[in-house]
């Protein structure tokens, strides 16, 4: 057999949480998983700083630092790392097939897909240069940071009304910058925003540019699109929560895919739609998008794999 063409019991694709938890598990059940990391190796933490909601940190460990650990420990127990992406997939027959882009053809008997999904961001240059340093997309992970300050979301739909009233407990102040004159937001989201007395509303406006130094964000200038008037705010974080993407676009006409393009499980369990592929973490979960639920549904997914395998 040519050494491009490989036989594997379980293919991993995807390295943030999810993915390494699943090759935790599937290489102690001696399934020799092999795992694609693609795009962004270790997945969404790796562009976070610190994580201080995973328990069995007491101390807490930066994103990076912890991705290192998961993948470090999945190598422990005969795990192959593949720096690499999975840019092609047939589930038509079984064995599956995977095309990647080291030039690698992979026959998979089991298929677990942890591609996790990606924040939206707003293309600002200045949004790139202070990621992790005042910018965040994830209120939930990084809004401790910001105790007693005052922070700026953009964001007019529930991921946002959400995490402006949850800032909004932390921070003294919260400025919610929406495009438009009314949310998106389900009604119950709206009322709740509306009424948390210390987040301020700034309608037709976007961010313009996200303003700092060398210690990070110091403030937002945002224009109303309406009357193209600026204004400065002097706020140390700004969170960005217009949506997320799940990575699914090579998975579209082979799994369920939902109306977001997330991909279908049936409920309480980690199987797809195709028998013997399995998906874990936040490609298939829109709701609850934590490290946390992400490795526990990368457990679920290497236990139901062996079974699949065995039954
Ligand atoms: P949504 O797509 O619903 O909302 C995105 C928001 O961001 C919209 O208000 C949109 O503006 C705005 N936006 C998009 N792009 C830009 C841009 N380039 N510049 C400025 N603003 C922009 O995403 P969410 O993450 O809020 O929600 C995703 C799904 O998850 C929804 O179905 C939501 O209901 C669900 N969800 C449910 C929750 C719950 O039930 N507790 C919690 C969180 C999410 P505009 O309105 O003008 O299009």
């Amino acid at each position: 057999m040519s050494e491009n063409i490989e036989n594997v019991r379980c293919l991993i694709i995807g390295s943030g949480p999810a993915g390494f938890t699943a090759a935790i598990y599937a290489s102690r059940a001696d399934l020799k998983p092999v795992i694609y990391q693609g795009m962004q190796p270790g997945g969404q933490l790796t562009i976070t700083t610190d994580v201080d909601n995973f328990p069995g940190y007491p101390k807490g460990i930066t994103g990076p630092e912890m991705m290192e650990e998961f993948k470090q420990q999945a190598e422990r127990f005969g795990t192959l790392v593949r720096s690499g992406v999975v840019t092609r997939v047939d589930f038509s027959q079984r064995p599956f097939i995977a095309v990647a882009d080291d030039g690698k053809t992979i026959f998979a008997e089991t298929v677990i897909i942890a591609t996790g999904a990606s924040a939206k961001w707003m293309g600002l240059e200045s949004e790139k240069k202070f990621m992790g340093m005042g910018v965040s997309g994830c209120a939930t992970c990084d809004g401790f940071f910001y105790r007693g300050q005052d922070v700026a979301i953009v964001g007019g739909g529930d991921t946002a009304a959400e995490e402006a009233t949850y800032l909004a407990k932390l921070c003294k102040k919260v400025y919610l910058i929406h495009r438009r004159n009314e949310l998106r937001a389900s009604k119950a989201m709206q009322h709740k925003v509306l009424k948390t007395t210390n987040i301020e509303i700034f309608w037709d406006s976007i961010p313009e540019e996200v303003l700092g130094d060398s210690s990070g964000v110091t403030g937002l200038r945002i224009r109303n699109v309406k009357t193209g008037e600026s204004k400065d705010l002097s706020v140390m974080g700004f969170f960005v929560a217009i949506g997320h993407k799940p990575n699914t676009e090579i998975f579209a006409g082979q799994l369920e895919l939902d109306e977001m393009n997330y991909i279908k499980t049936k409920p309480g369990t980690t199987q797809t739609s195709v028998p013997g592929v399995f998906a874990s973490g936040d490609v298939q979960d829109h709701y609850y998008r934590q490290a946390v639920t992400a490795a526990g549904t990368g457990c679920m997914a290497a236990i139901e794999a062996e079974r699949f395998l065995s039954s």
